[in-house]
């Protein structure tokens, strides 16, 4: 199978462009972050905080989580139930990267990473994609964007989906989960060597997506 990695920090475009790439070559798109975001809200339902590493460790098991596809679209199910609708809130957001530095999470989460890479011609989206998820990926790239852009676009994000938020408070919780990703000890966010980077701070989504082709041509995508 075909695979290729996009990381990135939150609202560089990763996912417009996961979406628009994986239409143009007729891949799936696989968004990690969904993956994290369901066990994040496992556990917050749970009333399990994330640092509560017995309590993790002892519920972990009880999460079954499936990736569904409808109509082409990512559906998250846990324990039977579609949670999608309820993943993106900045709350489950903060939650979700605090949850993604236990290392119980992450390896519980990475055979079922593989298992969908190894399955299908995928596009994967994510923090450690390229660096450990799939380091042997056909074509890896790290999109990044500065903090301001990225913020004015969650913000738009959000209030498309009628979610109330203001600017400077999106951009301080974009630049406490940049860090935190960036800092936790395993599977940081980081640009793999072999990753080619692409800074969307001046691209339009079109223009996101034919660089990335290009690229995907290159390599007989
Ligand atoms: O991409 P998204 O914003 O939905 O991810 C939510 C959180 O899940 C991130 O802040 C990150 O901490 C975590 N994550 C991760 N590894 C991935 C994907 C997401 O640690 N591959």
């Amino acid at each position: 199978m075909k695979n290729i990695a996009i990381d990135g920090p939150a609202g560089a475009g990763k996912s417009t462009l996961a979406v628009n790439l994986a239409r143009a070559l007729d891949y799936r798109y696989v968004d990690t972050g969904a993956i994290y975001r369901t066990i994040a809200w496992h556990f917050s339902m749970c009333g399990i905080g994330p640092r509560d590493k017995d309590n993790i460790h002892r519920f972990l098991g009880d999460a079954l989580i499936e990736v569904r596809y409808v109509d082409g679209a990512q559906r998250m199910l846990l324990n039977g139930r579609d949670v999608t609708d309820e993943l993106r809130t900045p709350e489950l957001s903060a939650f979700a990267s605090a949850v993604s530095a236990n290392g119980e999470v992450r390896s519980y989460l990475l055979q079922m990473q593989r298992t969908l890479a190894r399955r299908h011609n995928c596009v994967m989206d994510g923090r450690d994609i390229g660096t450990v998820v799939l380091p042997r990926a056909d074509l890896k790239l790290f999109v990044t964007a500065s903090p301001e852009v990225r913020a004015r676009r969650r913000l738009a994000e959000l209030q498309a989906r009628g979610q109330q938020a203001a600017l400077g408070q999106v951009l301080t919780d974009i630049r406490a989960r940049d860090e935190a990703d960036s800092t936790r000890k395993i599977a940081p966010l980081r640009q793999a060597e072999d990753a080619i980077l692409l800074d969307t701070s001046d691209m339009d989504a079109e223009g996101c997506l034919q660089a990335a082709l290009a690229l995907a041509r290159e390599r007989g995508l």
